[in-house]
């Protein structure tokens, strides 16, 4: 394998140019993904947003609804609760008993007839029949609690059968001037008030509407399930907020059917609370399906992009490669791989200047085979190309530091540009190559090189021709001396350094 040194060519313009094209590629793709994304982001939040608003109006109108017929309903008992304290109330006849004791609030289509239960839970008066059966309900809970517990007020009992319903019982004590239990006044709300509610409403089929007693007992839930309705979550940390903060928005799996979902609570405070929700997936089902659509756009751009990108980083590779080529061809000689004389001209002019600059020697080597033309002459002019390159060889080989040059002069004369070397230490390099030669041609005849050594230290002033002339004279002097020799030149106006 012939030598050949090849200039560092990693550094030229265009090969950053590919570096360049690649990296600005990369930063407008990301640029565009995080705009993207950013628009994306913003888009899903004013989904939430619109949901949240969306939900909040929809807690709000069913929690007005509700409160609206609780306290109208809680009035009417209130009513019946003082008017059962007037002194005359046990002496009219029971018809006009009616018309004091029960208004026509009470009567609406959804509310159960009020009922009065005296101390011991006996059903006395009914807002239905003048008459009404024997009836005792001092084993439920909204007698007891009246009962036990003087300052309960309206209490809303679980959902229970009531009367042929489900209900919800609402009860108030009625307590004498002395502060006596006289009994309670009970009414109810049917389920149907509130599957009539939820009836008018238009809800997605996951949606979910429950209304909550204070203690966490769901009263009422949409869609309408009996296992669920009466079971306690006041431990569930999502119920456990809705009780705790009077409105606000709760993002959490369903109590049974672990749906991830939007809840919004509103005016908590009241005996009754509502809470709506709404999975995630519905809420951001428009937003996903915009999402992938822009996705899949920007992925088939930025595919698209990064492609090209590639592959016109590619084509500027291999431009530079054979730019490489071309110039390595242009600065090569095709015959021994050294560097041509073109080359030698331009190299030795820089480091000339270099060696000027950093006040360090060059040295220069002028090889020339000896008897070349008779050898031409002997053996034809295909086996003297042979010992040219076999010259080449030797030369190659003995110069190795990343700053020499050796260069094919012309005919069969070579030159070495040894940067920073003493003309000592260019002898060593010379009388190297010399051996070389020596040993390598042991064929029909025997090759012999002279070489010519020349080495200074530039000055301002001085040109390199100098020392080519210098080089040039001690290889003459070389080939007087008998020739298969090294010669230093000896030029006192070069100030050569030995
Ligand atoms: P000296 O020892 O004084 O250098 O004698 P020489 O014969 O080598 O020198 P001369 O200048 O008289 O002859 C050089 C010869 O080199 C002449 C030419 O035939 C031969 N030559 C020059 N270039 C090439 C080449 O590319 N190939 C071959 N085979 N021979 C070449
Ligand atoms: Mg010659
Ligand atoms: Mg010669």
């Amino acid at each position: 394998m012939l030598f050949r040194r090849r200039k560092d060519v990693a550094t030229r313009p265009w090969r950053l140019s590919a570096k360049l094209l690649i990296a600005s590629s990369v930063v407008t793709v990301i640029g565009f993904t995080a705009i993207c994304a950013i628009v994306m982001l913003d888009m899903r939040h004013g989904e939430e947003k619109l949901a949240q608003q969306t939900l909040e109006n929809l807690a709000s109108s069913i929690d007005s609804d509700i409160s609206r017929n609780v306290e109208l309903y809680d009035l009417s008992l209130r009513a019946v609760a003082s008017n059962m304290l007037l002194p005359e109330i046990n002496n009219v006849k029971p018809e006009i008993r009616h018309l004091i004791l029960f208004d026509r609030a009470a009567s609406a289509k959804h509310f159960g007839a009020i009922q009065v239960f005296d101390p011991r839970g006996n059903l006395t008066i009914d807002a239905s029949s003048l008459d009404p059966a024997p009836d005792n309900r001092a084993d439920e809970e909204f007698f007891q609690i009246h009962r036990d517990q003087p300052d309960t007020g309206l209490f809303i009992s679980r959902p229970m059968l009531h009367r042929g319903a489900y209900s919800i019982v609402l009860s108030r004590r009625i307590t004498g001037d002395d502060g006596r239990f006289l009994g309670i006044a009970v009414g109810s709300i049917r389920f149907s008030y509130f599957h009539d509610l939820v009836g008018r409403l238009n809800l997605g089929p996951d949606d979910i509407i429950t209304v909550l007693r204070r203690d966490g007992t769901v009263i009422m839930r949409t869609p309408f399930d009996l296992d669920v309705i009466g079971k306690n979550l006041g431990h569930l940390p999502g119920v456990i907020r809705v009780l705790s903060e009077p409105s606000g928005s709760y993002s959490g799996p369903g109590a049974f059917d672990g749906v991830p979902r939007l809840f919004i609570w509103r005016d908590g405070t009241r005996p009754l609370v509502v809470v709506v929700g709404k999975p995630w997936r519905d809420i951001l089902s428009l937003w996903r399906t915009e999402a992938t659509r822009i996705g899949a756009v920007m992925i088939a751009l930025i595919s698209f992009v990064l492609g090209v990108t590639l592959f016109l980083g590619r084509e500027i590779g291999r431009r530079a490669q054979a730019e490489d080529k071309l110039e390595e061809l242009a600065t090569t000689d095709a015959l021994t791989g050294l560097k041509n004389r073109r080359k030698f001209d331009t190299e030795i002019d820089a480091e000339w200047r270099r060696a000027t600059r950093q006040k360090m020697p060059l040295a220069l080597l002028m090889i020339d085979a000896d008897h070349f033309k008779s050898y031409n002459d002997t053996y034809g002019h295909q086996a003297g190309d042979q010992v040219l390159v076999g010259i080449a060889i030797c030369i190659s080989d003995s110069v190795k530091r990343a700053g020499d040059c050796a260069a094919r002069y012309g005919g069969e004369e070579f030159a070495v540009l040894l940067p920073t070397c003493s003309a000592t230490d260019a002898m060593r390099v010379a009388e190297n190559i010399r051996h070389k030669v020596r040993q390598w041609s042991d064929g029909p005849a025997i090759t012999t090189v002279s070489i010519g050594i020349a080495s200074v230290t530039p000055v301002a002033g001085m040109d390199w021709p100098a020392l080519v002339e210098a080089a040039d004279k001690a290889l003459y002097a070389a080939k007087e001396s008998g020739r298969n020799q090294c010669v230093v030149a000896s030029l006192p106006k070069l100030s050569l350094v030995a």
